[in-house]
């Protein structure tokens, strides 16, 4: 009986070696799944469906979620093995989008460190690294591929814990890569996979995608319902119309044009030209994204902070050297949408205040201190605070040298945030986004109209934050 009793204690203390509580949880996600032996047997999985994709950046306001992009045809295809994964879909904007009303085909790929995409016409191009690594990461949101990248002996696990209804495991996979894995404290099937990764606006962002409805295919489970969020933001929901294992795939290489270009490892370089619009007033352009600068008696203004450090600080440096004589003390901005205040952190870097619409206030206020630890930016390596002057429906900046008058523009359907600047000295209007000449669809033009002659401002030129300059005639035409 003793002996029994020992043998006993010792095979439980050999078991009790080898499980840690973190790869119990992997084991049970495994055994939920279907078992180790079947999770490694898939090779490919393929999944059709349809949903919605957010606007994240680009909706109304910083906290809204209206605007959406209604998917079709959805169809991803997965080899977890080569880590290459092709995504299909048409999505239709249930908004006013700059690109028009029209549905719209789109492949969306990576082939290891290769992102591309494929545009409707079949021409291949690369994405940045920083693209294709997001969608790297991408391949392990989905409870096969994490849970056998998990069962790798060469996997890292650490720090298993229960929240709530959650057991959940950090991951740090063979190659390198870092997830937490969570599983349902009852059924023992993966909820959630999150990843790190860096956004240009709001810095480091959990990348999470939570998982429902399980259903069998071939001998073990897949979700049937896929929801990922960005940070707060929820960017992406896939309800499952068919999913298969290990079906014939297709070539999903990169193709040629993506993989034999050269890498992009950054934004381009910026080229800022300077052209003067009227006395004290420059128009700073040279690439996609424009801006302003005002020259006052004793300070000068920018307008518009766009994109990325890259651009910003290099726009600030031709500011100062076109007049170096004043400080650049503040920054007008246009609008909350990323692309137009991705230099806003920038400028607060270089001391600038920041003149905004009242509602963007709370957004850029928090914008300032995210944390920015997986790309540094330049505020991240000198914190300083932001000061933000408030704009409700107007405010006139006005000196013994110039007067600039920021106007609300009501009622569009691009964004509420939208502050355009008019000189009413010079009858110059600028504005972002609502109107850019040679544009071929011009969807918030007749808005911006409407706003002119509401304030009956008079207006001889438009100088747009995209686009070239144009006479105020252009904007009549548009349709
Ligand atoms: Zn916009």
């Amino acid at each position: 009986m003793r002996i029994r009793m020992l043998v006993v204690a010792a095979a439980a203390l050999i078991g009790g070696c080898t499980t840690t509580p973190e790869h119990q949880i992997v084991a049970d996600a495994a055994d939920a799944l279907g078992g180790r032996n079947r999770i490694l047997e898939v090779k490919t999985f393929t999944i059709e469906g349809e949903g919605t994709n957010g606007n994240l950046g680009q909706d109304m306001t910083m906290d809204a979620s209206s605007q959406q992009f209604k998917i079709s045809g959805y169809k991803r295809s997965v080899d977890v093995v080569n880590l290459r994964a092709r995504t299909e879909q048409t999505r239709t904007p249930n908004f006013a989008f700059f690109q028009g009303p029209q549905p719209q085909k789109q492949i969306l790929g990576v082939d290891g460190d290769v992102g591309y995409n494929v545009a409707p016409n079949g021409t291949a191009t690369r994405t940045s690294n920083a693209v294709a690594k997001d969608r790297r990461a991408d391949i392990y949101h989905h409870p096969l591929k994490i849970v056998g990248a998990a069962l790798d002996p060469a996997a890292v696990l650490a720090n298993a814990r229960t929240t709530g209804s959650e057991r959940a495991v950090e991951i740090t996979t063979a190659n390198g890569l870092k997830f937490t894995l969570a599983i349902d404290t009852a059924t023992k099937l993966p909820t959630r996979v999150v990843s790190m990764t860096d956004n240009t606006n709001l810095g480091d962002v959990a990348i999470e995608t939570s998982f429902a409805d399980y259903q069998d295919i071939g001998g073990v489970k897949m979700p049937a319902r896929l929801a990922v969020k960005t940070d707060k933001y929820p960017t992406a929901e896939i309800r499952v119309t068919s999913q298969r294992t290990n079906a014939d795939v297709g070539d999903l290489a990169a193709p040629a044009a993506a993989s034999s270009a050269p890498p992009i490892t950054g934004p381009a370089p910026a080229v800022v030209t300077v052209e003067e619009v009227a006395k004290g007033i420059w128009f700073l352009a040279g690439q996609s994204h424009h801006s302003v600068l005002v020259e006052f008696a004793d300070h000068l203004t920018l307008i518009e902070a766009p994109q990325n450090d890259t651009r910003t600080l290099a726009v600030i440096a031709k500011a100062k050297e076109v007049r170096p004589g004043k400080p650049l003390t503040e920054v007008v901005n246009s609008h909350h949408h990323f692309d137009h205040s991705g230099g806003i952190r920038a400028a607060v870097s270089e001391g600038l205040a920041v003149v905004t619409h009242k509602a963007n206030a709370a957004y850029y206020q928090d914008a300032v201190g995210r944390a920015h630890t997986i790309v540094p930016d330049a505020l991240a390596r000198a914190p300083k605070p932001i000061r933000i002057v408030q704009v409700d429906e107007e405010l006139e900046l006005k000196d013994s040298a110039m007067t600039m008058n920021l106007y609300h523009i009501a009622g569009s359907p691009h964004a509420d945030t939208l502050l355009m600047a008019h000189f009413p000295r010079e009858r110059v209007l600028v504005e972002a986004d609502v109107f850019s000449p040679g544009a071929a669809v011009q969807p918030y033009a007749a808005n911006l109209r409407e706003n002119v002659a509401r304030r009956s401002l008079k207006v001889d030129r438009i100088v747009p934050l995209h686009g070239m300059i144009a006479p105020f005639s252009e904007l009549l035409k548009a349709q």
